[in-house]
């Protein structure tokens, strides 16, 4: 069942045994989970349910309907980051590219030896959840037929011996157009919304959409349930109050989860802090192969390569009006950079930072503060000199730098020296964050976290936090499988805990 708060003119007070708060990847696997056990289930999403055939294949309408803040919320430091979420049913798996990767060995190590996690967050368990994962979202490497221009950096990575791969997606059919990032109009790409939201409300879940959870409640110590208001634009939308006759269960992300726990009540020194994420940087490049921006899979070749110096590479088909924005300069130039678009090919740097930013209840939202620090941009450079001698090594004509200060580019490996005196400010740089963790970290021990290692909120039996908020460390890759796992394993153990 559908409750569309735009449509509902009367208040709501209503009682479920789980309320979870967010659709993405975190609520939406929680509430498959749990739809299993025959539970009753409120899923609470602030943003609308945008049915596929709505989505357009024009970015600005796009980014209206299911972007938070239209794509314009901003984490402050030495430079402005945009913070890409998507706040529609589905959350950001409707607007993501559907790359999925398992944590790696390395990562489950670091939360083992340091925060001390191997049975909260067992490999072998989550393993299992992560078969799971792949076995119903289909992921798989991108087929040959929908790679298109991706196959540029296969011929790079096999030149230099570098090891790269067709990117694991979850998709049924891609057909290579590019679109992702507006929302897959075929209905390929196996988000939330065409996957296990449906689960879940076949077996019952209700789906509220336009309704934000404004706080928890409490009823002597236990989360009792949530209230909120229905959003309505223009005017104030009606009040709901969900009551949760066993659990809370909060999936708001890990920019989100933090100002409404606080806003609950919640009082840990770790809340909002720890916030860790991949910052992305792309570099672009010039081809004359016949290859096209704007047909491919949205994002079908990454390299791992240099796990070790933190940072991962992948490619990025974008539609026309996207990447015009990245192209540098001004007037005829830019006019005659807009004409040879499509021989353009954009490479993404995901960056494992080691900086720690925080996350706060601002005024007018989350109020974000992240800044790459010396050790970041030392990789950054060096990850922006590999990718455009990949790019050379591909094929590229020109590099087309983007670094303010810097020649806007480069047309051979003999000038691959100028990453290197690139500028140490972060603002030179344009930037992007998508994949956000670490702001209501998991710890078993209450001085050193926020939630315990039953996913509980530390003092709050009953008040669970599912999301990337709880992860004590960023990962390296790409994090929504990692997401969805946990979730679910999360969501087993809650529904153990509450059998009775
Ligand atoms: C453009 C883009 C591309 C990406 N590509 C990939 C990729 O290919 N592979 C990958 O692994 N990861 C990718 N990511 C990251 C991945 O999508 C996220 O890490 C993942 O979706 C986060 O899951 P989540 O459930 O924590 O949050 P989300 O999926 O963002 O969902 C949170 C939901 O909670 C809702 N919400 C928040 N607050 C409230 C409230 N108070 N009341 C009600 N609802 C609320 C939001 O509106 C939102 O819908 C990408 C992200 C973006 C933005």
């Amino acid at each position: 069942m559908r409750v569309d708060g735009l449509q509902h003119s009367t208040a709501i007070d209503e009682a479920y045994d789980y309320v979870i708060v967010g659709s993405g990847a975190a609520g939406a696997s929680a509430a498959r989970v749990l739809a299993d056990t025959g539970a009753s289930i409120a899923v609470v999403e602030e943003g609308p349910a945008v049915p596929r055939t709505h989505f357009p294949d024009k970015v600005w309408p796009a980014f209206h309907n299911m972007l938070r803040n239209m794509g314009g919320l901003i984490a402050r430091g030495r430079a402005f980051i945009p913070i890409i979420q998507g706040s529609c049913l589905g959350g950001s798996t409707v607007i993501n590219s559907a790359i999925m990767w398992r944590v790696p060995d390395d990562v489950f190590d670091v939360w083992r030896d340091e925060f001390g996690l191997q049975a909260a967050l067992p490999p072998d368990a989550l393993h299992r959840q992560w078969d799971r994962v792949e076995r119903e979202l289909n992921v798989h490497p991108v087929f040959e037929e929908a790679l298109g221009h991706n196959v540029s950096m296969r011929r790079a990575a096999e030149r230099l011996n570098l090891s790269a791969a067709p990117t694991r997606r979850g998709d049924r059919g891609c057909q290579g157009s590019a679109r992702c990032l507006t929302g897959c109009p075929h209905g390929a790409k196996q988000s939330m919304h065409l996957t296990y939201l449906p689960y879940a409300e076949e077996r019952g879940a209700t789906l509220f959409t336009h309704a934000k959870v404004e706080r928890v409640f409490f009823d002597l110590g236990r989360a009792s349930g949530v209230s909120g208001r229905f959003q309505s634009p223009g005017q104030k939308g009606r009040n709901f109050i969900l009551r949760a006759r066993k659990a809370v269960i909060v999936a708001a992300s890990a920019i989100q989860t933090p100002g409404l726990l606080h806003k609950s009540g919640v009082r840990s020194k770790h809340l909002g802090k720890h916030f860790q994420a991949h910052p992305g940087s792309p570099l672009m490049a010039v081809f004359d192969d016949g290859g096209n921006l704007w047909k491919g899979a949205t994002q079908g070749f990454d390299a791992d390569e240099y796990r070790a110096d933190r940072f991962k590479l992948e490619t990025i088909s974008l539609p026309p009006e996207l990447a015009f924005v990245r192209m540098p300069g001004t007037g005829r130039a830019w006019m005659h950079s807009m004409a040879e678009m499509a021989n353009i090919r954009v490479w993404g740097v995901q960056l494992r930072a080691f900086a720690e930013g925080e996350v706060r209840n601002g005024l007018f939202g989350p109020d974000v503060r992240f800044d790459p620090n010396a050790r970041d941009m030392r990789n950054l450079r060096k990850a922006l000199r590999v990718t455009a001698e990949m790019f050379f090594a591909g094929g590229a004509r020109e590099v087309i730098l983007s670094i303010h200060g810097m020649p806007e580019r480069i047309r051979s490996v003999d000038e691959l020296d100028v990453f290197d005196r690139a500028p140490d400010n972060p603002a030179a740089y344009s930037w992007i964050l998508s994949h956000l963790f670490g702001t209501a970290r998991m710890s078993v021990n209450r001085s050193k976290g926020v939630v315990d290692e039953h996913f509980a909120v530390h003092g709050s039996p009953n008040l669970y936090v599912v999301d990337s908020s709880i992860f004590p460390t960023n990962l390296g890759v790409n994090p929504q499988q990692a997401i969805m796992g946990i979730a679910m394993h999360a969501a087993e153990n809650i529904a153990r805990r509450h059998e009775h």
